[in-house]
């Protein structure tokens, strides 16, 4: 039957264990034919976000006109605020892929600036951009002023390239102030507020950066995509094909072949609840999460929450005197407490009778593990991680039905994509499953199977060049030339 090589059989286990995880395996495992659903699905939604505004999908329009040629040149400052750190990178496109000058920053960002305020997040850019420009020495150096790529990898509307709406904060940030309002005018006036010699050329999510940077060396790229601590996806479509922005005057002046980079944030498909396998554990992490009701679709499946739901079905175990009877869990008591990178050691671990585990987790939970325990543990961790990557195909599958695309490369990047050794065969198979590939191709994907990690089909999942650096810099200068002020 389909799939059910990911059904390996499992530990030998005490009944009681052994029942729990039979149980969680109903709950947890997605099948071909629900696959198959939830994608169906998910192709509607897309096409329904780009008939209409406000739809569960936004697929937001980005300005970006096209893959670039490869050609593009000029110097440019990048910013990329991501989950933990901010990124300052300086580079050099020479029209020719093979020189490109990178220099780079990274920024670490104060914890509370998470659930602050708008100023102190604009602030400590803008600083941390000032740090930078004199590190640098770039501070008249060059173009007067410093053109500027910034990648803000949350939803946000663009009526132009150089503006972005913020809908809904994601991914557990909680920032005042910033909802609503347009994140380019705030950081211009952050820039300003220190006089630095900046200007601010293109917003960038994550995924159209991603796609363009690797497209500017790989013509094959047909997506880009996140599976990190968010995810979601872009793809190149033309105007005629969205019906909801006819009536725009920019887009009146524009041929309706024109391609048109479509950011789509799908993290937010079935907000509805209506195909998504949702067990009670996804439940309990929308409720208390920032933004109930949001995220539907990436809460089931991005990095983030991986090691959140593992660890509420630990609780809830541990509740009900089934799992680390005796043990003092207060350590597992903190929300957000595991990391995906556990999840993945422990369903890598191979040292004898899981040692390495189990020392992993007296050393962060001191928790004191029985050899069921652990075996059960890893069970978990992996049924946890095929929902994510199976799930994670359903939403690629949908774009390449939507745009009746049968090969190509996806540029994924991503904390789930790089270092969770498994995902990308999971995704795979479960992709080939969606897409009705043949058996040869499908298998190829199984995890069972020698060979290396890396996905096999028609299909295919790269690693995303440096979408946030060199893809952010690129569009600026795409958007230059657009705009008549290319840097020759
Ligand atoms: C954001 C997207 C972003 C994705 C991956 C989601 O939470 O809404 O804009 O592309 O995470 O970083
Ligand atoms: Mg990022």
């Amino acid at each position: 039957v389909d799939g059910t090589n990911e059904k390996q059989k499992g530990p030998d286990l005490p009944t009681e264990l052994r029942d729990e995880l039979e149980k969680l395996e109903q709950q947890f495992y997605v099948d071909r034919k629900k696959l198959k659903q939830i994608s169906e699905r998910f192709q509607q939604e897309l096409e329904e976000g780009l008939q209409d505004h406000g739809k569960n999908i936004a697929m937001y329009v980005t300005w970006v006109l096209g893959f670039p040629t490869g050609k593009e040149k000029g110097d440019f400052l990048t910013l990329d605020l991501g989950g933990t750190n901010l990124r300052v990178c300086w580079i050099n496109l020479r029209g020719n892929e093979h020189e490109i000058g990178i220099k780079q920053q990274s920024y670490k960002m104060p914890d509370s600036i998470k659930t602050g305020d708008a100023s102190s997040l604009w602030s400590f850019i803008a600083s941390s951009l000032q740090t930078f420009i004199s590190d640098h020495s770039l501070n008249g150096a060059f173009s007067n002023p410093l053109n500027l790529g910034f990648t803000f990898s949350y939803p946000a509307i663009q009526d132009y390239i150089d503006q972005g709406i913020l809908q809904t904060w994601t991914k557990g940030f909680d920032i005042k102030g910033v909802e609503g309002e347009d994140v380019a005018s705030q950081l211009r006036s952050a820039i300003s507020d220190l006089n630095l010699p900046v200007s601010l050329v293109a917003v960038v999510n994550d995924t159209t950066g991603a796609m363009i940077a690797s497209s500017y060396h790989d013509p094959k790229t047909i997506i880009g995509a996140i599976f990190g601590t968010g995810c979601n996806a872009a793809y190149m479509d033309k105007i005629s094909n969205i019906p909801k922005i006819n009536s725009s005057d920019e887009i009146k002046k524009l041929d309706p072949e024109t391609p048109m980079a479509i950011n789509c944030e799908y993290g937010a498909f079935d907000n509805a609840r209506n195909v998504l396998p949702l067990t009670k554990y996804d439940e309990q992490i929308d409720a208390t999460s920032p933004r109930p009701g949001e995220q539907a679709f990436e809460k089931t499946s991005a990095g983030l929450y991986l090691g959140e739901i593992f660890r509420l079905i630990i609780l809830d175990l541990h509740s009900r005197n089934i799992i680390f009877k005796d043990q003092d869990i207060s350590k597992l008591q903190s929300p957000y407490t595991i990391d995906t990178s556990l999840l993945s050691n422990i369903e890598d671990d191979d040292t004898p009778d899981l040692s390495d585990s189990g020392n992993e987790f007296k050393a962060t939970f001191n928790i004191t593990m029985t050899q069921p325990e652990l075996q059960f543990t890893r069970a978990l961790a992996k049924l946890i991680a095929v929902r994510g990557a199976r799930l994670c195909a359903t939403g690629i599958a949908a774009i390449c039905r939507h745009q009746k695309i049968s090969s190509g490369h996806v540029a994924a990047d991503g904390s789930v994509a790089n270092k969770h050794p498994k995902f990308k065969k999971r995704w795979g198979r479960a992709l080939g499953e969606i897409l009705d590939w043949s058996e040869a191709d499908r298998e190829e994907n199984d995890e069972s199977g020698e060979g290396d990690e890396s996905q096999k089909g028609p299909i295919v999942l790269t690693s995303a060049e440096d979408g946030s650096g060199v893809g952010a810099a690129v569009i600026a200068a795409m958007t230059l030339e657009r705009w008549g002020k290319g840097q020759k």
